[in-house]
């Protein structure tokens, strides 16, 4: 396949969408709203080395413009959070980045030295960048003990965790001296797409729907189900996991879950034991990944406005798409600054 891409790289697959104001109004610029943006990733030069940062696309110039953004935390980062009114970045590894590693010792090694690294960024340039913690997984108690150091000793707002480690999801047992750290520390979680353990048969044959066309969204939407499913929520109530890519599609889900898990146990549930309630509970989404005012509406609809917040996904998705698109969503003024700022003010203690 090739692609013709225009000088700006992925400014060119942007979508258009998001541009096009009500009807009879001139479009609001991208920069009308101040915002925060929560799912912006970066890498280091060793991740780079390991092959730690995924490829989503076969296109060898989006990729060079890719792994050059994520390298840089200087010009080309400020300026596409200048043009797209973002006023502050939560800075987090790039997947599957430490979730890729199948050394403990080395997993842990390299997730202190990527967090240090973005420390010293958010140091440089505090107003601008924060920071969501790399964790080794491969040992949860050194997981527990690093997220801790990093939220009281480096600052950082929570966690970020690629998908499942080693194949295990964070549903399983061995991970509660984790959920229990972040419970207690009182931050939150952002669960992004990670690398499959398997091929599914499912996607065989069919490339297409590997990566984030579709096999991540599943994976994700997966893991998210069996931390519902699995009790997590239940037994951490004040825990908030955040989710991407417009809730990774669940808040659209939310009613056929509570009805055929209650066909599937057999009896009607109580409505604090129904999956809607613990996901409205304790999860937020974000609008990474999404520049559309339809399932933002339905997530509204679904989960309420004080769960939405928004990000772009840079670099893998165009900053200004982002901002266009929630300028001009038909939202009220409150409801549009409580998405690109306040409730992210409010859920990582800014
Ligand atoms: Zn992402």
């Amino acid at each position: 396949m090739t692609m013709r891409l225009g000088r700006r790289g992925l400014m060119g697959l942007g979508v258009a969408a998001g541009a096009v104001g009500l009807a009879g109004t001139p479009p609001r610029a991208a920069t009308t709203t101040r915002k925060i943006a929560l799912e912006e990733h970066f890498s280091t030069p060793e991740l780079v080395k390991r092959g730690l940062v995924a490829r989503p696309t076969n296109s060898e110039t989006l990729f060079a413009d890719i792994e050059r953004r994520l390298a840089d935390f200087d010009e080309l980062r400020l300026a596409a959070m200048d043009a797209a009114g973002i006023d502050l970045s939560v800075l987090s590894v790039t997947t599957p980045g430490i979730q890729g590693m199948t050394d403990a010792k080395e997993a842990v090694s390299l997730a202190q030295a990527s967090n240090d690294l973005l420390a010293d960024v958010v140091r440089k340039r505090p107003k601008r960048y924060a920071g969501f913690a790399a964790l080794p997984l491969q040992d949860p108690a050194a997981a527990a003990g690093e997220l801790q150091r990093c939220v009281k000793e480096l600052g950082f707002k929570g966690a970020l965790i690629n998908g499942q480690t080693e194949g295990h999801y964070l549903d399983d047992d061995r991970f509660l001296p984790f959920w229990e750290r972040a419970h207690d520390l009182g931050v939150p979680v952002y669960l992004h797409p990670g690398l499959l353990p398997d091929k599914p048969a499912m996607f065989a044959g069919r490339p297409e729907l590997d990566g984030p066309v579709w096999a991540w969204t599943a994976d994700t939407g997966a893991h998210a189900l069996r931390l519902i499913f699995g009790g997590a929520c239940k037994r951490f109530p004040r825990l908030t996991i955040i989710l991407g890519h417009m809730g990774e599609t669940l808040p659209y889900l939310l009613w056929r879950l509570d009805s055929r898990y209650q066909l599937q146990v057999g009896q009607t549930l109580a409505q604090d034991e129904r999956p809607s309630t613990l996901f409205r509970r304790n999860f937020a989404i974000t609008t990474s990944g999404v520049f559309d005012p339809a399932p933002l509406a339905a997530a509204i609809a679904t989960i309420g406005e004080d769960n939405i917040l928004f990000s772009v996904d840079y670099p893998y998705e165009d900053s200004n798409a982002a901002a266009a698109f929630i300028e001009n969503a038909p939202l009220s003024e409150a409801s549009r600054a409580k998405i690109c700022s306040g409730n992210a003010r409010r859920l990582l203690h800014l």
